[in-house]
């Protein structure tokens, strides 16, 4: 198939490299140079403008940071036009970014009034999973877009959900991000507080995985360096989920309960504890950093 993958960071370059590997002609674009080299060494055909990788592409495929970059890619500005405009065929839309939900309606509208299917299909797994074609894809957009969009969703992931119409992927995607910013800020909470009581933290790590504490972020993304390895706490918090991208997430939840007149405490308090860890300069690292926040002072 020709792909045409937009947005080469660190969940889109692994996704658009399996694609590669399973053998589809892949034309990528970042606004990066440099993020294409890898790309096209494994294989791809670098662009230099995202109409030039979505020229006679079957399927484009976005992974951006937030909704303004999603946004502005397919509807375009004022004083440029979008991709949608600039498209010759009809190929499927998918955007795997985590936007919110009403910005993925916008662009779905967008994709409708030219006669374009869109899928917000955003996912779940991290870096780890991007590499291994593991991730879970929760997808939103007509049953029909989604059966079209399964064998190639199934070459980068392992689950794929149907979540509803549009914007519902984003919905599902959200929630599970806001409950995991909260796991992560307990786990690094009740990880400081042991080590604060002279225990080691992979003892204590280990302890709590196999009782009743144990969670994703305690068992595959432990925040404290040195206990796992291969964690991002284990490479100064370099690379991985950004915790700038899980302040945004955590907003976006916000806004989400705000529309709906929902409480939601604990995604409050992550929101904040994120916001203020990200405000201290820590945004380009690892969302587990957040273990930083609760060691000030040793
Ligand atoms: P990233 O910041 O590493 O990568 C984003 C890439 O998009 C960058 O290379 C940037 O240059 C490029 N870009 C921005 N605007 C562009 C444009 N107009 N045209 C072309 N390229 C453009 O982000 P990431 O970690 O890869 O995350 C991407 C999305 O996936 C985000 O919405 C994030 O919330 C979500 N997500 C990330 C993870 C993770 O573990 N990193 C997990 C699940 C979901």
């Amino acid at each position: 198939m020709k792909i045409a993958f937009i947005g080469l960071g660190n969940m889109g370059a692994p996704m658009a490299h399996n694609l590669v590997k399973a053998g589809h002609e892949v034309s990528v674009f970042d606004l990066v140079d440099a993020a294409m080299k890898h790309l096209e060494s494994a294989g791809a055909r670098a662009c230099a403008s995202a109409q030039s990788a979505a020229s006679g592409a079957e399927v484009v495929i976005s992974m951006l940071p937030a909704g303004q970059h999603v946004r502005r890619l397919y509807l375009g500005r004022d004083d440029s036009p979008g991709l949608f405009d600039a498209l010759e065929g009809k190929p499927l839309i998918i955007d795997a970014s985590t936007i919110s939900p009403e910005d993925a309606r916008a662009v779905g509208a967008g994709a409708e009034q030219r006669g374009l299917t869109y899928l917000d299909a955003p996912v779940s797994g991290g870096v780890g999973g991007a590499q291994a074609g593991t991730l879970t894809f929760i997808v939103g957009g007509s049953e029909a877009g989604f059966e079209q969009a399964r064998p190639v969703l199934e070459v980068m992931g392992k689950n794929i959900f149907h979540a509803g119409e549009v914007g519902a992927g984003q919905v599902a995607k959200i929630c599970n991000n806001m409950l995991l910013g909260i796991l992560m800020s307990g786990t690094a909470e009740a990880l400081a507080l042991g080590v604060k009581n002279g225990l080691d933290p992979a003892v204590l790590s280990e302890i709590m995985k196999q009782s009743s504490g144990g969670n994703w972020a305690l068992n595959v993304y432990n925040p404290w360096p040195g206990v796992m390895q291969g964690s991002a706490a284990s490479r100064d918090y370099q690379g991985g989920f950004l915790t700038d991208l899980m302040a945004k997430d955590l907003g976006l939840a916000w806004e989400l309960a705000l529309g709906c007149k929902a409480t939601v405490p604990m995604g409050s308090q992550a929101r904040n504890l994120f916001a203020l860890h990200a405000a201290q300069g820590n945004g380009g690292l690892d969302f587990s950093s957040i273990q930083k926040l609760y060691r000030a002072g040793e």
